[in-house]
């Protein structure tokens, strides 16, 4: 049995049911499938942006709270045409522990890894609440919290979506820090037969290997990573995107930035190298992120004109076609509680949604 036959027949059965829903917009109200509930919605104040909280319970009772992101403004991705950006999690918080994030961070903790229904649920129901009938394309982003590659699930849900134009979705990115060499590789092989686009997001965040690693945690070598990702590139033959938030350490890192101009030089080789698998020449696009402050962590954006003065160096290397990214929603605001919608901020931390959680 392929990786992506692995849904069982039951569980397919009551995800074709509910998924039907998407192409009936006059349909009421639907419930959602298998032990998920939703805990708590928030809106962003131009409502652009919501964030859903999920708890899900799996079958040996193992009980995960997860977080979804809906956008219907680009993501502030300059000249980009209108569509639904889907930020999926992966799993109930992150066993990973990058200092950036506010993930690992918060109260929740980690919980479990999510399972191939709660992934497909995640989707569906945001589509069906932001964009029944599916007229805007979907860009899903398994970006939330979680590892993707840490998660076989990740594989039979894509596999299950992929199999239903009718939720028309463009397209699916999976961000990882490229520690799951084996995952990685075993999504490339698993994508390569699928026909919709799935982009591997290489958060790279700095070129400079003792520099990432203080801020990324892992024991694989750059090296190793970058062979990984390279492979997924060619094996599924759509460029991977390497991310790069600017940012500039506070407290605990001063001193920090990956925002100099030799971080940018640095960069600029890795992304013009030729390719780590084969050697030929191989096309990687770059995401420069706006970083999003989150109380407690110790970074800060970059300031702008250090972050102009990066972009030009870059394009002194002929490194001129940049995705600016400036992260959708709002940032974590704990005097007016109001929860972070932004990148590494999905986590559930006001006080109402934990009140729930506890309940
Ligand atoms: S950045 Fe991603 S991998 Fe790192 S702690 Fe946050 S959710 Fe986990």
């Amino acid at each position: 049995m392929s990786a992506c036959e692995q849904l069982d027949t039951v569980v397919t059965r009551r995800l074709d049911e509910y998924a039907s829903a998407v192409t009936t917009p006059d349909a009421p109200e639907v419930a959602l499938p298998g032990g998920i509930e939703i805990i708590n919605t928030e809106f962003t104040p131009d409502t652009l942006g919501m964030k859903v909280v999920f708890t899900g319970t799996r079958n040996d009772g193992k009980v995960a709270t997860f977080e979804t992101g809906s956008f219907l403004d680009n993501g502030g991705v300059e000249n980009a045409s209108d569509r639904h950006d889907i930020c999926v999690s992966t799993a109930g918080g992150c066993t990973k522990a990058c200092r950036f994030c506010s993930v690992p961070y918060s109260e929740l903790g980690f919980e479990r890894l999510l399972t191939a229904e709660e992934l497909v649920v995640q989707t569906i129901y945001t589509i069906l609440e932001r964009n029944r009938g599916a007229s805007m394309p979907n860009a899903l982003g398994f970006m939330g919290n979680g590892e993707p590659s840490d998660n076989a699930a990740v594989i039979p849900a894509v596999c299950y979506l992929a199999d239903k134009p009718e939720l028309n979705i463009e397209r699916v990115t999976f961000s990882t820090i490229g520690e799951n060499i084996a995952g990685i590789g075993k999504m490339a092989r698993s994508f390569a037969q699928l026909d919709m686009r799935t982009i591997m997001q290489f958060s790279l965040h700095a070129a400079d290997e003792t520099k990432r690693r203080s801020i990324i945690p892992g024991r694989k070598p750059l090296d190793k990573i970058l062979k990984a990702i390279d492979g997924y590139g060619e094996v599924t033959g759509e460029p991977v995107k390497f991310n790069v938030a600017l940012m500039d350490g506070t407290y605990d890192f001063k001193g920090f930035t990956n925002a100099s101009p030799e971080d940018a030089r640095m960069l600029a080789q890795i992304l013009t190298a030729p390719s780590a698998v084969s050697g030929n020449p191989i096309r990687r696009l770059l995401k420069l992120s706006a970083y999003n402050s989150v109380p407690g962590i110790p970074f800060e954006p970059a300031s702008s004109v250090a972050v102009e003065a990066f972009v030009a160096i870059l394009a002194e290397h002929g490194i001129t076609d940049i995705q600016r990214f400036r992260g959708s929603g709002i940032e974590i605001n704990e005097q007016k509680t109001i929860g972070g919608f932004a990148c590494g901020q999905l986590r559930a931390t006001t006080p109402n949604t934990l009140a729930k959680v506890h309940q």
